[in-house]
């Protein structure tokens, strides 16, 4: 277990004396009809831009009093774990700082789907933000079953890891570096894992649907549990079922899980926990010199 050792050592190391977060963006928010402000995040309620055809889709709305509780929750656990206050700030430096409430979500590629629990959108020319869900809220007290940290809090820090990753133009999709460290390969049909035969896709496939299942079925602790039995096998080596869509995915799910999961170097490969610690972890460290 040296490598976790010196692995949470490192992340130490880094959160010493980190810079308090504070809510010192307040003088931009008069025109976004800020609700709420917590820790460096403005809770905006959802509005639509006329230029913004999907939007009415989404069905922007404002935040209950118990949902901006359960996000404070979330921004908090964030902010207890090892590097947790580094992650929050250098998130919060590449537009994670904006937190905007609709009903639905949006994927990856622009579809608007019931099952997003949240999603970093960075338009061009427009202010980045992180959408909350109703799926992100029905998802309070439920808890992984390997590490117990809860769903709420890993689907939140994995949208900070987006932002952080600038959706794969920072870190995990620059070139293929990444993607081969964790095993993907991008094909006409998408990202697969490299040299997956038959029978394993074939595996990977079905349990892709028996999760689709249980999220239809509102089952969202098995479904999630389902994923992580799954993908934490030693011939993936990744957190879950969602860092097999792409490097970006990947991306987002191993950094959470590199703050959330007191075991993740029992399924993460040494050359992957090696990438965050020597290549992404240090950018963090840099961002707190003076000036900067
Ligand atoms: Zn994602």
């Amino acid at each position: 277990m040296f490598a976790a050792t010196a692995f949470l050592v490192c992340l130490q190391a880094l959160t010493a004396s980190p810079r308090p977060v504070t809510a010192a963006q307040s003088g931009t928010s008069t025109k976004d009809r800020a609700q709420a402000e917590y820790r460096g995040f403005r809770l905006l309620q959802g509005t639509c831009n006329v230029a913004d055809l999907t939007c009415h889709q989404r069905g922007p709305r404002s935040w209950k009093r118990r949902e901006i509780e359960s996000l404070h929750t979330a921004i908090d656990d964030v902010l207890q774990r090892p590097l947790g206050p580094a992650v929050v700030r250098e998130s919060q430096r590449h537009g994670a700082g904006v937190l905007q409430r609709d009903t639905l979500g949006t994927e990856n590629d622009g579809t608007i789907s019931h099952i997003v629990n949240a999603a970093f959108h960075s338009p061009s020319g427009g202010r980045s933000f992180i959408e909350m869900t109703d799926r992100f809220f029905e998802k309070g007290g439920q808890r992984d079953k390997r590490a117990q940290y809860l769903l709420q809090t890993r689907i939140f820090l994995h949208e900070l890891f987006h932002a952080i990753d600038d959706h794969g133009e920072r870190f995990s999709m620059v070139n293929d570096e990444f993607a081969s460290l964790i095993g993907l390969v991008h094909t006409d049909n998408g990202w697969r894992r490299i040299n997956v035969t038959e029978s394993e896709e074939q595996i990977q496939y079905d349990v892709a649907n028996r999760i689709k299942q249980l999220l239809t079925k509102n089952q969202y602790e098995d479904a999630w549990n389902t994923g992580r039995v799954y993908a934490t096998r030693p011939e993936i080596a990744l957190p879950s079922m969602r860092a097999l869509d792409s490097p970006a995915e990947a991306f987002a799910e191993i950094g959470a899980h590199l703050l959330l999961d007191p075991a993740v170097a029992t399924y993460l490969k040494p050359q992957v926990i090696d990438y965050f610690r020597d290549r992404v972890f240090p950018t963090f460290a840099a961002a707190r010199t003076p000036g900067l």
